[in-house]
């Protein structure tokens, strides 16, 4: 239970899916297709993904029936129009993708107009295989739902996948799980369950980051730092989200800023904020980073090489106020209240 939780009935509930896990985990996609008595198969992947998506299109042999490279950052309706089309055309049974959260938000939203069933096969840590949650933009409006039917029946997690992931995205994709599970052990509706994911995640991903960073071909690393997203992921799908996920859903909305390095940038400012209300859950997370964790995720979230300030990733000074009325406005649900006054200073710290 968290600090300041109204005691009472928690509710857990988790979605039914499989999860295949290991290195080489991949290599059961086809048999998990025949599982499924798919026939033909969609494949989605973005660029980067490629390498894998060629394998999987030659192990699938016949059963594949269309490739869909097209995704794109938080899920253009213009662009899921496409890919239904396609799906249509080839008369698809079934969806894999392969790639970040763009492309599983791809298969999330074609399965949610299609009932295809999925198998999402993720390539960054963002989580969102695990989650019953979808954005998708519309002339640039971003709107989320929130639908179990949307999350994939089947998650394939195999480490070496990610060995490709540049140096840059490993920190703040990782800094992007790591929010999930921190925002989940301050959550109100943290359960004993979130509690035990969201505090092996962050162990997870605290201990094996910095290895992971040392050493980006590290593959026992880079497995317990996919396993740690995976619980993130998890803690994500079970808690409502506060503060900070506010604030990179309102900030990512309004300037298209780019969401894993939005979220690493955040998470140490949002930590400062709440954590003098939830001194168990500072106290928690002293504990898991051996000393002071803002000071941890900090260094952290500093040591990458790219933006690691509103202002570097192009927000304008005079546009924090006008996010900050929107946050305290129609707060998420957070530990700490904050007025436009504090969300403004907060901003004006992160910026
Ligand atoms: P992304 O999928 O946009 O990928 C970022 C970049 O990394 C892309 O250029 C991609 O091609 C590249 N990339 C991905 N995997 C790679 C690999 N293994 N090697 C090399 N390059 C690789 O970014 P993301 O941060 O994974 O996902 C962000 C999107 O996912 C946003 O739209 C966000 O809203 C959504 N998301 C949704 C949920 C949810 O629960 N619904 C959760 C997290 C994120």
């Amino acid at each position: 239970m968290p600090d300041g939780a109204p005691s009472g009935v928690t509710v857990h509930q988790t979605l039914p899916r499989r999860v295949l896990a290991g290195l080489g985990a991949r290599h059961e996609i086809p048999a998990e297709t025949e599982r499924l008595g798919a026939e033909r198969v969609l494949l989605v992947s973005t660029r980067s993904s490629r390498g894998p998506a060629d394998e999987l299109a030659a192990a699938l042999g016949s059963s594949l029936a269309a490739r869909f490279d097209g995704p794109v950052v938080h899920t253009p309706v213009e662009v899921t129009r496409e890919a239904v089309a396609a799906a249509e055309r080839a008369g698809a049974d079934c969806v894999v993708a392969i790639g970040g959260g763009s492309a599983i938000g791809l298969a999330k939203a074609l399965s949610g107009r299609t009932a295809l069933p999925q198998i999402a096969v993720p390539t960054t840590y963002a989580g969102s295989e695990v989650t019953p949650n979808l954005g998708e933009t519309e002339n640039g409006v971003k709107t989320t739902r929130r639908d179990p039917a949307l999350a994939p029946g089947t998650v394939v997690y195999d480490a070496e996948l990610t060995l490709t992931l540049p140096k840059g995205l490993t920190l703040t994709s990782a800094l992007n799980a790591l929010a999930h599970a921190i925002e989940a052990l301050w959550a109100r509706d943290a359960t004993a369950a979130s509690d035990g994911l969201a505090a092996e995640s962050v162990d997870g991903v605290l201990t094996t980051l910095p290895v992971v960073l040392a050493d980006p071909d590290d593959i026992a690393a880079r497995e317990r730092l996919q396993s740690s997203a995976w619980l993130a992921g998890l803690c994500l799908a079970q808690t409502r989200m506060g503060l900070h996920h506010q604030l990179a859903h309102v900030l990512g909305g309004t300037f298209d800023l780019p969401h894993a390095e939005l979220h690493a940038l955040l998470l140490p400012h949002v930590m400062g904020f709440n954590l003098p209300a939830v001194p168990r859950t500072g106290e928690r997370l002293a504990r898991i980073a051996g000393g002071d964790p803002v000071a941890a995720v900090a260094r952290l979230a500093r040591s990458h090489e790219g933006p690691t300030t509103l202002g570097e990733l192009g927000v304008p000074s005079d546009g924090l106020r006008a996010a900050a009325e929107r946050v305290a406005a129609a707060p998420y649900p957070n530990p700490r209240e904050a007025d436009a006054d504090e969300v403004t200073e907060l901003l004006r710290q992160a910026w």
